[in-house]
């Protein structure tokens, strides 16, 4: 009973995936396989293309005249005869896909007769609107571009831009951009449970929204590799199958996900580059170079059919990053000439003042700190951080010494940041970790996970002397190259204490400037905003009093206080080019992920999860005999985490006697309703245990018949 209770309740707060009924899942396969076909329309141009060419500007037209029809816009008889009509300059019609993996826009002639309905329609409907009432017309001067639509129209034509995590936290990102009959959404990220969710591995964002609307999303857009942004895309991808676009070593990393789930088949991956756009039903995503903690980042300018929106991912200004690649402020200010709509940005770091320094500050530090250093070295960092792992290396090789990876995070993305080319290891640097004995101290650099102090992670286990490879001591030098996330504090001071008290020497970031952050802070947000100088500013990635801080600094920068949006988890904004509100609200909660069981731990099971964890339980089993109806034989207690029953068997024998006054109760009154001595038994257990002990446990009275 309380198992099933726990399954509707979870259903209902937690969207629960697994137990959906056979046909919602096969319909559920066939509309994502629809999907996926009708996702091979959309094509990559190149960055010449995506400055709104004409044509795409007719389209978009046409689209904002009618968004229902829209689908049948993409066919030549409708492009030719808005084209004629207009008489814009073409720039360009040239689609030559850089990294073509998908095939260019194709005709669709099965559509035609449908094209030439609905273009008679749209024309006797413009004939009509010509005629509007006098209050119509107002709201049709309004805006230029909507001359040809009534009001009903323009209310149903605005952007949605709902984001579903990611704000007032920081994790599991994730944004829908909706227009009309398209759908794309940017990241797909994970967080971290918080100490209450017991045994709780990670939580993904609430889709429930998109699985309802998935015949509209046209694909899956990635800023960069980091969990926040990609973790939950192996969960999003088994509910709703839709291409995936992200830069090279993003889509490695994502790929070593979707491996470990087998998903690599059936996911349609498309990786673009800086500079190129990507068109996806009346969006045209552009692919900006960015610079953050992790290579190939980048920020994203949405084309809207209202306007441009720049999604500026995780991001810092670094002018001298380690790949070289330095952010393309030339596009972003030419962005900001041609007016964009809103700017979406990373508040992470917007209570800090003045810049982030470069990556490149940390590799001077290294290198001081390895020059001459006798012992053997071990740095704890990020996994994910190629450039910083790049700058180890850089120093180890210089003082002429061995480089060994420990942790399986560690090993794959630095695999995989190798076999793409983000990593430049020379020859003979790199051994096993197997092999370390077979080196003096200080020929060695161990580059190893666990600088937030996960109790699983390389680091921790070496401070605990149970890692099976490294054993710590004297002879080494540990840095823990990273600041602690918050509530990550105390684990690794934990960890910290535990390698000085074996001996080691510990470098972490409040003793030397052995870290930078991958956010920007106060100036570099500045700096996005006068680039881009957006109508309206939108903080994101953060928790309230970041995107506050931000929203200040954008205050600084003269942007309108009234054009400053605070955005929640679930709320629907509507905007277009004279409007921005937040209409509703859409479910966006989180799906708790327990080993292989996604959405299956919900409020119930995690309220009895603390109270087994705080109060323990009491097991009481009676055994009933079936012909007669009566509790036969002295009950059996089994207690677990309430008190240590050897030690407490005075207590234990008056539970028992508790217990047995209440059966006689019950034998006496000829009753055989089980639920109410069950009942019984656990009231009067309760009481008595409550003013024994003051305690609470968990009881549960069993009956079993013979
Ligand atoms: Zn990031
Ligand atoms: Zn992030």
């Amino acid at each position: 009973m309380a198992e099933e209770k726990n399954n509707n309740t979870k259903r209902k707060f937690f969207g629960n995936r697994n137990n959906k009924p056979k046909e919602n899942t096969n319909s559920v396969n066939t509309k994502s396989v629809n999907n996926a076909k009708k996702n091979e329309n959309t094509s990559i141009l190149t960055r010449s293309h995506a400055v709104e060419p004409a044509k795409q500007n007719d389209k978009l037209d046409a689209i904002m005249k009618d968004p229902i029809r829209s689908k049948f816009t993409n066919n030549k008889n409708t492009q030719t005869k808005t084209e004629t009509k207009k008489q814009e300059p073409v720039k360009q019609v040239q689609n030559k896909p850089a990294t073509q993996k998908v095939a260019p826009k194709k005709e669709q002639p099965q559509k035609t007769q449908a094209t030439k309905t609905t273009n008679t329609k749209a024309v006797s409907q413009s004939k009509v609107i010509q005629k509007v009432a006098p209050a119509q017309m107002k709201a049709v001067v309004e805006n230029k571009s909507d001359r040809t639509r009534n009001p009903a129209q323009l209310r149903r034509e605005r952007l949605k831009i709902i984001p579903l995590g990611g704000l007032e936290e920081v994790g599991k990102n994730i944004t829908v951009f909706e227009y009309g009959n398209d759908i794309i959404v940017v990241d797909c990220g994970v967080s971290f449970p918080e100490e209450d969710m017991l045994g709780v591995d990670l939580v993904t964002p609430d889709i429930t929204y998109l699985e309802k609307n998935q015949s509209k999303i046209k694909g899956l857009f990635i800023t960069h590799g980091h969990e926040d942004h990609i973790g939950s895309i192996p969960y999003f991808l088994k509910q709703i199958n839709v291409p995936v676009y992200a830069s090279r070593l993003t889509l490695g990393i994502i790929k070593t996900k979707l491996e470990e789930h087998k998903l690599v088949r059936s996911t349609k991956m498309i990786e673009v580059k800086a500079g190129e756009t990507v068109t996806a039903g009346c969006f045209k995503v552009e692919f900006i170079q960015s610079t953050h903690s992790i290579a190939d980042s980048m920020a994203f300018a949405i084309h809207t059919p209202v306007g441009i929106i720049v999604h500026t991912g995780d991001f810092k200004v670094d002018y001298t990053p380690i790949d070289g690649k330095v952010m393309d402020f030339a596009r972003l200010a030419e962005l900001g000439k041609q007016g964009v709509l809103a700017l979406m940005s990373d508040s992470t770091n917007s209570e800090r003042e003045g810049f982030t320094m470069s990556e490149k500050t940390v590799g001077k530090v290294f290198a001081k700190i390895f020059n001459g250093c006798q012992k053997r070295i071990i740095v704890a960092t990020f996994a994910s951080n190629v450039h910083r792992v790049q700058q180890i290396i850089n120093c180890a090789f210089d003082t002429n010494r061995k480089v060994a990876i420990a942790g399986r995070s560690m090993q794959n993305v630095m695999s995989v940041a190798k076999d793409l080319g983000y990593l430049d290891i020379p020859q003979g640097v790199l051994i096993d970790v197997d092999d370390i004995d077979d080196y003096p101290p200080n020929r060695l650099v161990v580059i190893t996970t666990g600088s937030q102090g996960e109790s699983m992670a390389g680091l921790s286990r070496m401070a605990q002397g149970s890692h099976k490879k490294v054993a710590v001591g004297k002879d080494d030098l540990v840095i823990i190259s990273a600041q602690p996330i918050p509530g990550n504090e105390k684990m690794v001071s934990d960890v910290i204490d535990d390698l000085i008290k074996i001996g080691a020497e510990v470098i972490y970031h409040s003793i030397a400037d052995i870290h930078v952050s991958g956010h920007a802070c106060k100036e570099e947000q500045k700096l996005m905003l006068c680039l881009t100088k957006p109508k309206y500013f939108i903080p994101v990635h953060g928790e309230f009093k970041h995107l506050k801080a931000h929203a200040e600094t954008a205050k600084a920068v003269g942007i309108n206080e009234d054009n400053i949006v605070f955005l929640h988890n679930g709320a629907v904004l509507e905007m277009d080019n004279g409007y921005c509100k937040i209409t509703g609200n859409v479910p966006a909660g989180e799906v708790l992920v327990d080993g292989l069981g996604v959405g299956d731990v919900g409020n119930i099971v995690l309220k009895d999860r603390q109270r087994l964890a705080e109060e323990g339980i009491i097991i009481v089993v009676m055994v009933m005999d079936k012909k007669t109806g009566k509790i036969v034989t002295t009950p059996d207690i089994i207690s677990r985490g309430f008190v240590y029953v050897r030690e407490s068997e005075e207590m234990m024998g008056e539970i028992q006697k508790v217990v047995e006054k209440e059966l006689e109760k019950f034998n006496q009154n000829d009753s055989k309703d089980w639920s109410l001595i069950k009942n019984n038994v656990k009231e009067s257990l309760h009481d008595y245990l409550f003013q024994k002990t003051k305690r609470n446990p968990m009881l549960i009275p069993i009956i079993t018949e013979i």
